[in-house]
């Protein structure tokens, strides 16, 4: 029997776990992130991974893409370093375990792809996380699940996590299964949804009701994936990970529409916001 917790994510929560930066600090203080992500055509959702990551404060960034983002990533988000793992679409992963690493935006799912992926988790295991393509590439094998380092986060939105898991009836039943995996994998799943849920190992179940359907677009779960990476990297524990960077995704998308409507804003507007929002938190 799983224990159920449930929580709304306020700014109460919010304030607890959010850690004022200290001025006698410097970039080893606050970890490194890497990104790894892109690929011919989906080169955007790794510059937007990046780009939050960047945003959201880790010490050093760094983004695992293909040869042909190299330019477009060097020239968008200059801050980041470049690790070059393949030519039109990654297939090599070359990490080190003190980085850590979001994977899946704008991946794509080739045969290569997939292969050096499932080789990378096969040795592999600290928590890392999972999205978009990477959920996808797990999804063509239920084995491959078993393959998820322990404390991982994963963030699928609903069709990711019907490929990962299997169909429910309603929202509840979904609920209910994503606690029985995260228990059963000892993971942390992200559902992401207008109000996004974050279930724990533990089967706590965190109510996000930040943020609105300006997100409905493509790049929005990519900077999610990139604030989330980052302050895992800056020494949050995974559950403060996924639960303040959801609700800061929120945040920053209600500013947003605030300043461009929902349907005129885009990810790159929701990144600009990130500011004020740390300014509500500081
Ligand atoms: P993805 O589908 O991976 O791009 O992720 C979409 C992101 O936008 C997730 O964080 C969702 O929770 C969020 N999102 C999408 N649609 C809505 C909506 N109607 N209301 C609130 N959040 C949304
Ligand atoms: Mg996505």
């Amino acid at each position: 029997e799983t224990e159920s917790d449930d929580f709304v994510v306020d700014d109460e929560i919010v304030k607890k776990i959010f850690k004022v930066r200290n001025e006698f600090s410097h970039k080893g203080t606050y970890g490194k992130a890497t990104i790894a992500g892109g690929s011919y055509g989906k080169i955007g959702a790794a510059v937007l991974s990046t780009r939050a990551a960047l945003r959201t404060g880790a010490g050093l960034t760094f983004v695992l893409a293909p040869k042909c983002g190299y330019e477009i990533l060097q020239t968008s988000d200059p801050e980041a370093m470049f690790i070059e793992g393949g030519a039109d679409y990654i297939d090599r992963f070359e990490i080190d375990e003190t980085s850590v690493c979001g994977i899946g935006p704008g991946l794509g799912t080739h045969k290569k792809t997939s292969e050096s992926l499932l080789k990378f988790l096969k040795n592999y295991s600290k928590p890392l996380i999972l999205d978009a393509d990477a959920l996808n590439i797990l999804a063509e094998n239920p084995d491959n699940l078993l393959l998820i380092p322990e404390k991982s986060i994963i963030t699928p939105h609903p069709k990711e996590f019907e490929r990962l898991f299997g169909n429910t009836d309603n929202s509840f039943e979904r609920t209910v299964l994503a606690q029985k995996k995260a228990l059963e994998l000892q993971i942390y799943i992200v559902l992401k949804d207008h109000h996004t849920q974050i279930i724990t190992p533990e089967g706590k179940v965190f109510y996000n009701i930040t943020g609105n359907s300006g997100l409905a677009k493509g790049g929005s779960g990519d900077i999610l994936t990139g604030i989330i990476t980052s302050l895992l990297a800056q020494h949050y524990s995974e559950e403060q990970a996924a639960v303040l960077g959801v609700w800061f995704h929120g945040k920053a998308a209600e500013l947003a529409s605030e300043m461009h409507s929902k349907e005129s804003m885009l990810p790159t507007d929701v990144i600009a916001e990130f500011g004020n929002v740390f300014a509500e938190l500081n």
